[in-house]
Parts: structure tokens; sequence; C-alpha cells
């Protein structure tokens, strides 16, 4: 027998993962409670309902039924945490986003075993995509958060938010809209599906261990009619987020006319999976296994309807069955298997009414030959042919693994079946041919539209549909009005005067003690230690040898930085073009390293006050000060990293331009003089937000606060030599800079005669300069020392063209 024999004829074994952690975590909580002001409460009915496993059918947890009264008390505490927490600054706001986020994928496992426990889906499914979505969105909006006074300006938060989420995905759409509700600023009372919510409820014991303010998130617990609607009906709650069946949201839009609350909804869905016959057609097929399989179909967005150009129905439906045939079904915990169970024994019971009804109206049904477990609630992946689109099953979301395939001739007609639908959340269009397929997107009625690719979902782009599936936006910067409404009000101001607050209220518990320049309390000779220059990601000594004496404000050597020359920032233009792979990886994962910069910044907070107050002679306050200042910015980039994006033009042709933002390349930064800590970050961080890489000579007179943060990025998996640092004579430094050829663009604070000599010698490859002429900024102030000008200097706009048509 061949290796090739034995490739093909080999059989997966079980992989399963531990349910041991989480039935340990269930077992030690159990009978779940209600949270709501952090606390964990009983029901007042005293009543729990059962939560099983749909892969066993046996019972998982005890959760409570809550009543009108716990809603409520519920209500009650997010009105009353509403004050506090609609007032911190939005900085404030996005490190409890940020931590949460963080704990989020310090719990991942458990949740995703969790999540698989309780809702029956594949453990591969909750580890590699819910969990992951669920931080990233936290992520995400832990930027909005941080930027809303800018980029809301004139807006407010709603107030109290009721959210009422499915089971299909429970803790990504606990995340969906808790996660932009925070952003906002307002309070949340949520109610997770009935057969799914420990994941909300370890949610809940997250948000103890953030220390999030009581009241400002709520997990009420129970069943439609007794928590579901009298959240609807509350007279204190501002707004309603909900996603589920049409027919409740149709009933919640009714219950909630005209009582002034804002009202999204996320319905139901029956959408086109369209193949055109150039397609490649082995891709189409992972992709339907994709649309309508993924989640055993139980996705709103299911790619349900597959509508095939005629010419290759035969073709497709004999690959599809093939593979339908190797798909394996079972425990949702088996790492091997591609469907797991159906949430509930009433769900399947609907699959499979919704499926007898297809064969009575005339449709052929085809499955595959293997059986499904006996135990849990299984239903196999289905196929109908010869279906008419009057038939039930072409116009029913059967939200189960069933699919429906039509076929059609011309590109017209693909669009008018795709559109005969009262639904409208999604589609995906399969053509090798872009013109064809960008030329038919448009043209479909449906919120997102996928192009040779199916189930794309990102934080960052909103989500949400047409006609009966419902209006509103999830997810995007659209979300965000959702959770707001105007201000009508004098313009808030954009000073960083919250985080002077927080420095006036907190330096009282800085340590007093007086600590040497090197950080030593012993009373000893301090250990001489010269910063040396941080090249490739190590630090390095100066090509010359020499340091540098760096002096207090009374004249006394405080350290010792290396003098850098021409050969240091060779070196380091090097290095930074060696990591140049910086621009190539996410913007996510730019967003994370600064959040981590930050954190690691915030670790050794007290030190970097000390080293500015005896570098600069400033007081306790402003020292404090300039540090918070320093994280707020660095949490302004982290945002930014993945919201500083192009845009699309409509040029008078059928067609669009993508206007892109590129980074730079390699920039050269000169720091000022004064805030030595702040005005370096707020340099370095859009910079490198951007994707470029730089060289950054700090300030000259005060160099030490940037050669302290050394460790600071190499404890943040910052690769090396995306910021490389050069101590030494600024002027002379950036003169070597600017007559550098491999140099993109230089940016200099600085001296008229200093910007000057930069402009004159960066002529040689005609770089990108920014000079300041002299002039001074305020780096505390949001204006001037963050934001647009900032992030326009760190990149150039690249226009693609897209043509469509036939
Ligand atoms: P529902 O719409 O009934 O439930 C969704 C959420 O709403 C649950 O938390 C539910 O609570 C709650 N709810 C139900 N009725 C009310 C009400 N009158 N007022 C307030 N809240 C209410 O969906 P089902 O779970 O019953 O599923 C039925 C069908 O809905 C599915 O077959 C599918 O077609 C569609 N669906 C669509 C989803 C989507 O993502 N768009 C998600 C889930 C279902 P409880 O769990 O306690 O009943």
């Amino acid at each position: 027998m061949s290796v090739m024999d034995i490739f093909e004829t080999m059989e997966y074994g079980p992989a399963p993962e531990s349910a041991s952690p989480a039935l340990a975590w269930i077992a030690g909580r159990q009978p779940f409670g209600l949270f709501i002001n952090n606390q964990w409460v009983t029901p007042t009915s005293g009543q729990y309902i059962e939560s099983i496993n749909p892969a066993t059918g046996k019972a998982l947890a005890q959760v409570a039924a809550a009543g009108g009264a716990d809603v409520d008390t519920a209500v009650a505490a997010a009105r009353k945490a509403f004050v506090g927490w609609s007032g911190l600054a939005g900085h404030a706001r996005a490190r409890y986003l940020y931590a949460i986020a963080r704990q989020i994928q310090k719990h991942a496992r458990l949740l995703a075993v969790l999540e698989s426990l309780d809702n029956g889906k594949s453990i591969r499914e909750t580890r590699d995509l819910d969990i992951p979505l669920v931080a990233r969105h936290f992520y995400y909006h832990a930027g909005w958060a941080q930027l809303m006074a800018s980029e809301l300006d004139g807006y407010q938060p709603l107030g109290v938010v009721g959210q009422i989420i499915p089971w299909n995905f429970p803790l990504l759409m606990l995340a969906w809209k808790i996660a932009p509700a925070l952003a906002m600023g307002n309070t949340v009372v949520l109610k997770p599906a009935r057969y799914t919510s420990l994941t909300a409820l370890k949610f809940a014991e997250i948000m103890q261990e953030i220390g999030l303010p009581p009241g400002v998130v709520n997990i009420v617990t129970g069943e439609a009619a007794q928590v579901g609607e009298a959240l609807v009906r509350h007279p204190d709650v501002n707004k309603i987020a909900f996603t589920g069946s049409t027919d409740v949201g149709r009933s919640i839009r009714r219950a909630t006319a005209g009582s002034g609350k804002k009202l999204s909804l996320e319905l139901g869905g029956k959408s086109p999976f369209i193949v055109f016959d150039d397609a490649d057609l082995d891709s189409v097929v992972e992709g339907v296994v994709d649309a309508i399989w993924f989640n055993q179909g139980q996705v709103c967005c299911a790619g349900s309807r597959l509508l095939i150009q005629e010419n290759i129905e035969q073709a497709l439906i004999q690959k599809l069955r093939v593979r339908m045939e190797k798909l394996r079904m079972g425990d949702s915990l088996d790492k091997a298997i591609d469907i797991g169970a159906i949430v509930s024994p009433t769900q399947l019971q609907e699959i499979q009414r919704l499926v007898a009804q297809g064969v009575a109206e005339g449709a052929q049904l085809w499955q595959p030959s293997w059986a499904c477990p006996a135990e849990g609630s299984f239903y196999p992946p289905t196929l109908f042919t010869n279906v008419s689109s009057a038939n039930s099953i072409a116009q029913v979301e059967i939200f189960g693994p069933v699919l429906v395939a039509m076929t059609f001739r011309t590109p017209e007609e693909a669009v008018a079946l795709a559109n005969n639908t009262r639904y409208g959340l999604a589609a995906s269009v399969w053509s090798d041919n872009i013109n064809l397929a960008l030329d038919v997107a448009p043209k479909i009625k449906a919120g997102s539209v996928w192009i040779n690719c199916t189930n794309m979902f990102d934080a960052s782009s909103g989500f949400g549909g047409y006609r009966e599936s419902g209006f509103g936006r999830e997810g995007g910067k659209e979300g965000l009005y959702e959770y707001v409404r105007p201000t009508w009000k004098t313009a808030t101001s954009h000073s960083t005067s919250a985080v002077i607050h927080i420095a006036e209220n907190h330096v009282q518990q800085l340590s007093q003690e007086s600590v040497s320049d090197n950080g030593n309390v012993s009373g000893l000779p301090a250990i001489d230690r010269t910063a040396k220059l941080f090249i490739g990601g190590k630090q390095v000594r100066p090509d010359s040898g020499y340091s540098r004496d760096i002096y207090d404000e009374h004249g006394k050597v405080m350290g010792q930085v290396g003098e850098g020359n021409r050969k240091d920032i060779r070196n380091a233009v090097e290095a930074a073009h060696a990591a140049r792979g910086w621009s190539a990886g996410t913007a996510h994962n730019r967003a994370q390293i600064l959040y981590y910069m930050a954190e690691n910044l915030a670790s050794r907070e007290d030190e970097f006050v000390h080293r500015l107050m005896k570098q600069t002679n400033c007081t306790q306050t402003d020292a404090f000060a300039e540090v918070q200042a320093t994280l707020s910015r660095l949490f302004s980039y982290a945002a930014w990293a993945d919201k500083f994006e192009g845009v699309i033009h409509r040029p008078p042709m059928r067609g669009v331009v993508l206007a892109m933002h590129e980074p730079m390349g390699v920039i050269g930064v000169i720091c000022p003089d004064v805030r030595p800590l702040l005005g370096f970050v707020s340099l370095v961080a859009p910079a490198i937000a951007m994707g470029n890489t730089i060289v950054v000579v700090p300030s000259q007179q005060a160099p030490l606060s940037a050669t302290d943060c050394y460790q600071v990025f190499e404890t943040s998996d910052l690769s090396a030599g995306v910021v490389n640092i050069v101590t030494g004579e600024r002027d002379g430094l950036s003169r070597v800079l600017a007559e550098h050829n491999d140099v993109d663009a230089l940016w200099y604070f600085g001296s008229v005669e200093g910007s000057k000599q930069i402009e004159l010698a960066s002529a040689g490859n005609m770089k990108r300069t920014w000079v300041s002429n002299g002039q001074e900024r305020d780096w505390f102030n949001m204006v001037q020392g963050e934001g647009k000008e900032f992030l326009r200097e760190a990149t150039q706009v690249k226009n693609i063209w897209v043509p469509y048509g036939e």
C-alpha cells in the first residue's frame, strides 16, 4: 500500500477536547443567579430553567428564571450606573473595554468549550471563530470609546439599553451588542436566549474580574415572556437591540412604537449563493460547506439558496454530493467534526417539519448515506433540487443544514431570483469574472455581499439587513450611531482636562519616597548605566564609543546616553528597512501592540513620573499628567490603527475607485525638546500605527524618557527594527537622515533654522518633510497633539480603479 493510498483511505479518529474544566466551572456555581449590580442574586420567582447539552440531550446547568420584578431591579441598577459611566472620559471606558478583551482571550478555552457544550456547535468553530471575534469586537470598540469625543462630537449616549440575543452565536451576539453600547457610554440589561445562557454568565464573572462599575452590565436570564417582553415594555429603557426571528422582531416594533425607544433589529434571512459558470467549482463547494453547514445552518445570513448557472448544474451538484458524503457529524467537543448538534429538540422538529413540507411540494431531497448519532439533536446535511421559487423551502428560513438549489440562465435572471425573497441580509457571488461579480453585487438587495467568499465578519464592517431582515447596523462606525443621539448643546472641549483631573486625584497615591535617578533606594552608589542606542530591536553601543551627559534642571548630571553618529543612523535606517514586514501585518495586530505598549508603560508609571520630574523639574502632578496623557495617546493610535481607512469614490464611469491609505515607508522622526515622553510617543505612535518603520532622534535635552521606553518596546511584541532610536546632537543627526536616500519621509520638531536645513537637505530624493518651523505645539491638547493631521502625514493615498459591468 502506497503512502498515497493510506492518505486517501485514512479515517479520522476522535479528537475530543476535554469538558472537565467547563463542567467544574458549572458545578462550582450552579444554580446560576442573575447578575445585577455586579452581584449574583436569586430570582424573585425562586425558579430555574434547565440548560441542556444538545449533543447528548443531558442537563448541563440550572439557570435563574427571572421575572418582571427582576427586570425592574436590573433596569434601576443600569439607570443608577448610567450617570457615572456616561460621565467617564472616553479613555477610561476604553480601558475597561480593553480589559474585557484581554480577559476574553485569557479565558478563551473555557469560553469555547462552554459555548460548544451549551449550543452544540463544533469546538473548531467556537475556538477559531466565535471567541476570537468576541475579543476583536471589544478591542475594536475600545478604540471607538477612546475616539468618541472627537469622532462622534455632537452625540451623546442614549441611557439604559435593553438587549435581547439569540442562541446561534450566544457570546458573539452579546459582544456585538454590549461592546458598542458600552463604548458609547450606555449601560446595559441583557437577556440571553433561554437555551444558551452559560457564556453570558461567564462573561458576567469577567465583568467582576475587571472591576467594571456595578450596574453597567446586568445579565438577566429567563424566558421570553417574563424577561424579553418586560424589557421591551419597560418605561425606563431607552433602546432595544434585538437579534432573532422576524416574527418576534415585528412584535417588538409594534410594542415599542410611539414610546420614543430607539430600536435596531437584526432578523432572519434566506440568502442567495450565486454561482456563475466560470467560477472555480472546487472553491464553490468549500464555500457552500461554509455557507450552509457552518453552525448547522443556524446562521441568519446562511447561504441557504444555491442559485446555479444552468450549464454547470449537474457538475456542481455531483461535486457537492461527493463532499457531503465526507462531512463528519458528532459531539461538539470532537475537533474532527464538521457539523454539530441542533440547538434543541424543538428546533430539530421545526427543521423536520419544513423538510417534509418541501418533499410534499415535489422537491427532490438528497442526504448522505451515513447516519446521524443516535443520541442528541442532530440533522443531516440536506440538499434539495427540483425546487421552484414558489416552494415554501425556497421562501421560508429553515435555520438548519438544508440547502435548496435552483438554476438560472443569465445574470439578469440570477439577480431577479436572488431578490425574490422578503429578506435581504446577505449574498455571495461566485465568478472568476470580476467585472461580472462587481456588476451583480450592487444589484442584490442585501446588507452584505461577498464576492467569491462567504460568511465573512469583522467588527470594522457593519452588518445588518434590508427589508424583513431588519434595520440598523452592528459593527463599523455606522453601528455606533445605533447607540447615540445628537447632543444639541455646546460642543465638548477636546482638552485632556480629564487626564489632568485624574493626575490631581492620584498624585497623592504616588510614593513620596525619594528614589535616586537609577531607581536605587539602597543608599549605595548606583551601578553605572548609560542608555545605549536601540537599533534592530537590540540595545547597542554607539559607533563612536562616546556618551553624552544629561543634566537635570540644577545642572547636575543625572545620566548618560550614547552619542550617535552618521554610521549609527545608517544602521538604524537599514534595520528599519529590514522590518518592512510590519506594514504587511494586520492593522488589528498593530493596534494590539500599541495597547500592550500602554499596558507595559502603565505598569512602570511611577518610574516614568519620577524620571520626568528629574529631567524637566516639573511637579509631580504635571509629570503624572504627562504619563497619563501618553497612555491616552497610545490608546488613541491603537484605536486609529484599524480605523483610518480609505474611501470609495464614484467617478463618472461604471465602477469604483478604492482610495487606500498606505504607509510612507521609513520615516525619520526628530522629537521636540519639550514634553520628552509625551512628545516622543505622540510622534512614534501614529507613525507605527499606520505601518511605517521609523528612526527616532529623541529630545536632545531630556532623552532618558525615550530610552526608558526600550524595555516597554521589548516587552510589547514590537518587531525588531520597527522603532529605532539614536540619541545625540539633534540637528546633526537630522541632517544625516534628511540626506539619506532610503528614508521616505522626515518629521522635524525643532528650530526655524533646523527646519530650513531639513527641507534643503531632503531635496536629494524629494522625500516628504513635515517640519515645525520653530513653532511649538501644546502636546496635551488633543487637537494639536494628536489626530488626523498626524495620520495623514504617516500615510499616502493610492487609488485603485475597479471598473465593472459586462
Ligand atoms: P426568537 O426570535 O424567538 O428568540 C430570539 C430571542 O428573543 C431569545 O432571547 C428569545 O427568548 C427572545 N424573545 C422571544 N420572543 C420574545 C418577545 N416576544 N419579546 C422579547 N423577547 C423575545 O427565536 P427562536 O429562538 O424562537 O428561533 C426561531 C427562529 O428564529 C429560528 O428558526 C430562526 O428562523 C430565527 N432566528 C434568527 C436568528 C438570527 O440570527 N437572525 C437567531 C435565532 C433565531 P427565549 O430564548 O427565552 O425564547
